[in-house]
């Protein structure tokens, strides 16, 4: 298959080739985790999803997305964890550790498949202090005062990435914390010095002390992928700095190219601006999923390329669910019919239309993971399905499959926007009833044969569940305990 692929590092698109043939790494930058994640998030990391899911088509993947629990500082110089848990006043970790949870909860909630690995930086300073080090040791670094600076002069490269130039940073650096510390003003930090008043704080060669934010990223995927690794994800506002200073870290501690191909997604906007916590134009991912199924979420993300921007209004919501409703309503009228239909061929001849949308699905696909477009096909080929299920010919059991195995596929297994169990047969509680109701016939049933080892077997196994059977005149009863 040939894969192509928008590579932010040389801003043009190019075919997809993995280091190691049939294998992909891939690292994604994660949430700082501070607070509950907004819907911007969710366009990042749904985004990273339908591109992993679509990888795991043809690759055996490897996911390494992090999460930061130190070092992201705002830009007054404080350590966004360490102002959130003064607020709070619980410890630092006790604030990483909820928000991590809330993030995964968020995740597991809009059906993102979990990465690999998660690594926190808090757990992996020892490889932060260590690459540091490298970087002092081959003069791309320099301790001051008892924190370390990376030397923007002493990288010939530094600015390829987001197309940015040493001088230009000078004019408008905002970061005034430690400036008096560093050679040049665009200088970054490695490590931090601890005032005594910070919490969060380990020894190092250069006396207590905490890692910056950019370093992490760098130690983590070598330690997890290698110092040359396929594809380096993230959201677009990182390119500059946090992006930017991976790259001069790690290309200088190893004196390999970082990352083949970077991916990076546009953000989510509201009337244009970007969805961020610090303008308060914000929507958590909780609130989303208050009002919206997942899959309509997640069908309103894909509506835009992953490198482009998605507005968010509750009309655009509106009309992705009304546009997912169309889809799943044909998926859950070709299931039922399934149950009904003749065996079989009927000669529709729809076979040959679902291998066309294979094909348009496939080429959308590895078109720079166009998802957008794979969608719209989907809505095209549900018109068809509807002409089809609608129409006076009865459709037979062979035709209905391969439509709901088209679904499951691509809008299931691919998009992560169909549901691959059909909602008719009913949710979890009802379910569960309807299966209490059968084991209670299976034991009227043994009863009735005199089988008492058997229905006592059952009565047993139930009561260890927690439900109890209560044999009344009328007939049993059950109850949850
Ligand atoms: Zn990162």
């Amino acid at each position: 298959m040939t894969l192509t692929i928008f590579n932010v590092m040389g801003r043009e698109k190019q075919t997809f080739t993995p280091n190691q043939e049939g294998h992909v790494g891939i690292y994604v930058c994660g949430p700082t985790i501070y607070d509950h994640a907004h819907l911007g998030h969710a366009k990042t990391y749904v985004s990273f999803d339908v591109v992993v899911r679509w990888l795991r088509q043809h690759y055996t993947v490897l996911y390494v997305q992090n999460l930061t629990d130190v070092g992201h500082l705002l830009d007054t110089g404080e350590d966004r964890i360490l102002r959130k848990s003064r607020q709070m006043q619980a410890k630092p970790m006790q604030i990483a550790d909820f928000y991590a949870r809330s993030y995964l909860d968020d995740m597991r909630n809009l059906l993102v498949q979990p990465p690999d690995i998660q690594p926190r930086a808090a757990g992996h300073v020892p490889e932060q202090i260590q690459m540091t080090q490298e970087l002092i040791d081959k003069g791309f670094a320099y301790e001051s005062n008892g924190s370390v600076y990376f030397s923007v002069e002493a990288d010939e490269d530094y600015g390829k990435l987001s197309n940015r130039r040493v001088e230009a940073q000078e004019e408008n650096t905002r970061n005034t914390a430690g400036m008096q510390e560093k050679r040049h003003s665009a200088d970054f930090a490695l490590w931090k010095k601890a005032e005594p008043e910070h919490i969060m704080r380990w020894n190092s060669p250069w006396g207590e002390g905490f890692p910056g934010w950019h370093i992490e990223c760098s130690a983590m995927a070598r330690k997890y992928l290698g110092a040359n690794f396929d594809i380096h994800g993230g959201g677009i506002d990182n390119i500059f700095p946090h992006n930017e200073c991976e790259v001069a870290q790690s290309e200088s501690a190893n004196e390999v190219p970082f990352a083949n191909y970077w991916m990076l997604v546009g953000s989510l906007t509201v009337e244009g601006v970007k969805m961020s916590k610090s303008l308060g134009n914000f929507f958590t991912i909780k609130d989303a999923l208050d009002q919206y199924r997942p899959e309509v979420i997640r069908t309103f993300i894909l509506s835009a390329h992953y490198s482009n921007p998605v507005d968010y209004s509750p009309d655009s919501l509106e009309a992705a669910n009304n546009g997912w409703g169309r889809i799943y309503n044909a998926v859950r009228e070709t299931r039922r019919k399934m149950n009904h239909a003749p065996e079989g061929s009927d000669g529709h001849g729809f076979g040959t239309r679902i291998d066309e949308a294979r094909a348009q699905f496939v080429e959308a696909m590895n078109d720079d993971f166009n998802a957008p477009q794979a969608v719209a096909m989907l809505q095209n080929f549900t018109r068809e399905v509807n002409a089809l299920l609608n129409g006076e010919a009865s459709v037979g059991l062979e035709t209905l499959s391969a439509i709901n195995t088209f679904y499951n596929q691509y809008g299931g297994e691919v998009l992560g926007i169909i549901p691959s169990v059909d909602e008719s047969v009913g949710n979890n509680a009802e379910r569960e009833g309807g299966l209490i109701e059968l084991l209670i016939e299976m034991r009227a049933n043994a009863r009735a044969q005199k089988n008492y080892a058997e229905s006592d077997r059952i009565r047993n196994r139930l009561s260890a569940l927690g439900v109890q059977l209560d044999d009344r005149p009328e007939g049993t009863v059950w109850r949850v305990e």
